[in-house]
């Protein structure tokens, strides 16, 4: 019963018909061989009769629950094999007794075989594979196979055969036999109907079945591929649940965090995430179970030391995806890309040379304070700085020192500020200043002069004592009408102007200033064409010796007859040379043509005068300047000493280690030097003691007033500049003398040279000879008379 009730869990109708097919087959077989015969044998008692027929439904009951158990699937032990033969022994010793019984021999035979059936019984028992027996298989299978099949069709033909027996012929046997019969037949095609049925499920399962295998085999893939992706990448992939607990982490997250995959898995991450950004991950998590679109979170989440690592993420939903079955995040850590853009942001911000605020920066400052300001009822000034001749510096003694230069000047710019002010380099050598400022222009320029006055001070730079001067132009916007470029650009443009009229100072826009401005850069293109296919040409003003009255000497001065612009000034044009770096090449070429000229009047027999050319401090820094004029004088076949070079006193008194070696180099060719100007760059006495010039000009502004007798001061310092020269050995000269009074009281004041429209305008150099020859012959009536 135990086995019955294990093995035969499930009503199987197959292994009732497979059961009863048989038992029908055995009881057929006994019926027409003995049983039926026994039965209608009018010999036999009654109650024999009656009992042997409840013995053999019992005993052909008892194998059919045998063969029930026998034909359903499941494991075959030993046990449950003895277990087998035991039954049958059991059933054949039972009927050969019964045969035998009949027969009138006894039961001996059953006595006899009774042993064997117990003796199974017994090792079916206790054999140890007893507990196998019930043990089903995993799969119940009921397959038609060739066996079954045969077994089948020669089970169907058992009936024909029996048709034909004896004992089946008359009545109540024969009755028997067909009933029998018909039960097999009739078990046998339902079990086969049903064997080619289920044969049909079997196969349907097995296409089934192949294809979920198929399908297994690609989650199986893609889960590989999926770790495989994952467990390399540098990124970090998560996959988590809504409330943010992972079950998965990929191995990148120990090389980030420092913590190790297992210290994430099965708890929310909460415990890792930046306070603030915790509601930001579980918001995405909602946003990408809702809408099913990739969310991009950025967090901040926490390593094992303690720092915080920026991670960028994407959440997407893969919950209904095999092998995933979450939110996959998928991190990266961008620390340290944010970390260099904000050093990229540092580098927008800044000039990286002066750390202050570039060009860009500045602009935004300048057009927050005119916002600002015009709520305020305060200005808004904005001055450019701009270091004259810095490129000169810069060529002369090297980029190192120029940078040098312009981290000083930055910081005594800084030096000057006021609270609020914002300093900037915008350029090159050009700084801003950014103020806010009541109004009131005096007020405004103050400030600046204060820092130009820094700037000047004399500096220290790599060994070298150096003095830089600046110019600054200002432009205020008073009621918020400008715009911060705008503002910038009136900036822009009065520095522009300052440097042609205020160099050294600090010009106020005014709205002319734009044209003149771009007048300037007009002149600046030009001159380029101009010196370049020397359109330029030298007059030459004559010297009158104060006490000859003859041509002492003849000063070279640059025009330019431009055919658009007209006739343009050396004093506007020379300084933009100076700025655009032409005037090396412009003075070179002068000191070519006027080396040439002194050789050409030499040929002629004009020689008892030199020849000055004027020299700018540009000019001067060029290391180049020693050998040129040295050239210019060799190739022409001149003495040095016709040469003289006219160097203004401004660019002396810096007292600039350059201009000194330089000046001591050109000295050392012979040619003379001669102060021009003087009295107008603050004259230092200290200069004077360090040069030796041969030539003093004295600036006109101190010649005009000599012409009223009254001005008595005026007469003082300029017989004190003249004493002054002759006791150093130098002559003087008197600049522009248009009036007989004012040469009047210079020879009375004993100066020896004078130069002015009074006696000579510049002349073209066609005109020169002449002017020469007749000076020389008034030389001649002199000497005659
Ligand atoms: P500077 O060296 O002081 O030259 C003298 C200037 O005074 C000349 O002006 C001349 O025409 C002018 N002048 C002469 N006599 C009188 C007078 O009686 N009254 C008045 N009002 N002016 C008089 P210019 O030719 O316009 O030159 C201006 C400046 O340009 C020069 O001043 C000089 O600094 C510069 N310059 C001229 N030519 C050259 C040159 O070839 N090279 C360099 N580096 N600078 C030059
Ligand atoms: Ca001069
Ligand atoms: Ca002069």
């Amino acid at each position: 019963v135990m086995v019955l009730k294990a093995r035969a869990q499930k009503r199987n109708i197959d292994a009732w018909l497979d059961a009863t097919a048989i038992t029908s087959g055995a009881f057929l077989l006994y019926w027409v061989g003995f049983l039926a015969e026994f039965m209608s044998n009018p010999n036999n008692p009654l109650n024999t009769v009656a009992l042997s027929t409840v013995y053999n439904v019992i005993v052909f009951g008892a194998g059919a629950v045998l063969l029930r158990i026998g034909a359903t699937p499941g494991q075959r032990p030993m046990s449950y094999k003895l277990l087998g033969v035991a039954g049958v022994s059991f059933v054949i010793a039972d009927i050969a007794g019964a045969i035998s019984a009949a027969n009138g021999d006894g039961i001996l035979i059953t006595l006899a075989l009774s042993p064997i059936v117990y003796g199974l019984a017994f090792a079916a028992t206790w054999h140890p594979s007893a507990g196998e027996i019930v043990r089903l298989p995993d799969v119940a299978e009921d397959r038609l196979s060739n066996f079954r099949l045969i077994a089948s069709s020669l089970a169907l033909i058992v009936p024909l055969f029996i048709a034909g027996a004896p004992a089946a012929r008359d009545g109540m046997g024969q009755i028997v036999a067909l009933i029998l019969a018909t039960i097999i037949t009739a078990a046998l095609i339902l079990r086969l109907t049903r064997l080619l049925r289920s044969q049909q499920d079997l196969f349907d399962l097995k296409v089934e079945r192949e294809a979920t295998e198929r399908a297994n085999v690609s989650i199986a893939q893609n889960e590989r591929r999926f770790r495989a992706l994952v467990q390399n990448a540098t990124d970090v992939v998560l996959v988590l649940d809504a409330s943010g607990v992972p079950s998965y982490v990929s191995p990148a997250i120990e090389t980030i965090t420092g913590y190790p995959v297992s210290a994430y898995l099965g708890r929310s991450l909460e415990w890792t995430t930046h306070r603030n950004d915790w509601d930001d991950i579980l918001h995405s998590f909602r946003q990408v179970l809702k809408h099913g679109e990739s969310q991009r979170v950025e967090i901040r989440t926490m390593t094992s030391s303690n720092e915080t690592r920026l991670l960028s993420c994407v959440t997407t939903n893969m919950m209904n995806v095999d092998g995933v079955g979450g939110i996959v995040v998928n991190a990266t850590d961008i620390t340290s890309e944010r970390l260099l853009e904000s050093d990229l942001r540092t580098a927008e911000l800044f000039d990286p040379l002066t750390l202050l605020f570039n060009r860009n920066t500045f602009i935004g400052e300048v057009s927050r304070a005119i916002r600002e300001n015009s709520f305020t009822q305060t200005e808004t000034a904005v001055a450019v700085i701009n270091l004259d001749e810095f490129r000169i510096l810069n060529e002369g003694i090297g980029t190192e020192v120029g940078d040098e230069v312009l981290i000083e000047t930055a910081a005594r710019i800084r030096r000057h500020l006021r609270i609020g002010d914002v300093v900037a380099r915008l350029n090159g050598d050009e700084f801003g200043v950014l103020m806010t400022v009541e109004h009131d222009p005096e007020q405004i320029t103050e400030p600046i002069d204060r820092i130009l006055t820094g700037i000047a001070k004399p500096m220290t730079i790599g060994g070298h004592d150096l003095t830089i001067r600046a110019t600054a132009g200002l432009a205020i916007d008073s009621d918020g009408s400008l715009t911060g470029v705008q503002l910038m650009r009136n900036a822009d443009t009065a520095v522009d102007a300052a440097k042609e009229s205020q160099r050294g100072g600090v010009l106020l826009f005014e709205e002319q200033m734009g044209t003149e401005v771009s007048r300037q850069i007009e002149i600046r293109n030009r001159l380029r064409h101009a010196i370049v296919n020397e359109e330029l040409r030298l007059v030459y003003q004559p010297l009158i010796d104060i006490g000859t009255g003859r041509i002492a000497s003849l000063e070279a001065l640059a025009r330019w007859n431009d055919p658009k612009l007209g006739e343009i000034s050396p004093a506007i044009f020379i300084p933009v040379a100076e700025r655009t770096g032409l005037i090396v090449e412009f003075g070179a070429w002068a000191l070519r043509t006027v080396c040439e000229q002194i050789s050409k009047w030499d040929a002629a027999g004009l020689r008892d005068f030199s020849v000055s050319v004027n020299l700018s401090g540009d000019q001067l820094r060029d290391p180049a300047v020693t050998t040129m004029v040295a050239s210019a004088i060799t190739d022409a076949g001149i003495d040095p000493e016709r040469l003289t070079i006219e160097i203004t006193e401004s660019i002396l008194i810096d007292d600039d280690e350059i201009i000194s070696k330089r000046i001591q180099e050109i000295r050392q060719l012979g040619v003379k030097l001669a102060i021009d100007d003087f009295g107008t760059g603050y004259s230092s006495l200290n200069y004077l003691r360090r040069y030796e010039f041969d030539i003093l000009k004295i600036d006109r502004d101190f010649v005009t007033p000599l012409a009223d007798p009254k001005n008595r001061r005026e007469r003082h310092i300029a017989k004190a500049m003249i004493g002054l020269a002759h006791a150093l050995d130098a002559i003087t000269v008197a600049e522009g003398i248009e009036e007989v009074s004012e040469l009047n009281a210079l020879a009375a004041l004993g100066c020896d040279h004078a130069q002015g429209f009074f006696f000579y305008r510049p002349t073209e150099v066609a005109e020169v000879a002449e002017v020469l020859w007749r000076s020389a012959s008034v030389r001649h009536q002199q000497l005659a008379s």
